[in-house]
């Protein structure tokens, strides 16, 4: 357990908290997917974000409709992330922008 996690005290919203997930996405220039489990829908493309392992990350930009992401290749794990997500039992799902 990294020292330092006490920055991340997790704010559970009131109300039940359906959909629970870790998210693996692709930084942009990265070659490993990282885990949040903030829903994509609510990640601004650009803005940086810490993973749940401690990462700093950038949220990449949308891929046009008609283009693959570069980012759907990428299945390589942050060890660190996937020990958070192991830890908190979160189902994984991978995210490409
Ligand atoms: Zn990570």
């Amino acid at each position: 357990m990294p020292t330092g996690s006490a920055l991340s005290t997790t704010t559970s919203p009131t109300g039940p908290s359906t959909d629970r997930a870790a998210y693996w996405i692709c930084p942009r220039g990265s070659n490993i997917r990282h885990a949040t489990d903030i829903r994509p829908g609510a990640l601004i493309n650009g803005s940086a974000i810490k993973a749940l392992g401690g990462c700093a990350i950038t949220i990449p930009m949308a891929t046009p409709n008609d283009q693959q992401p570069r980012s759907r290749l990428v299945n390589k794990r942050c060890p660190d992330c996937a020990e958070v997500v192991e830890e908190r039992n979160l189902p994984s799902r991978d995210w490409d922008f």
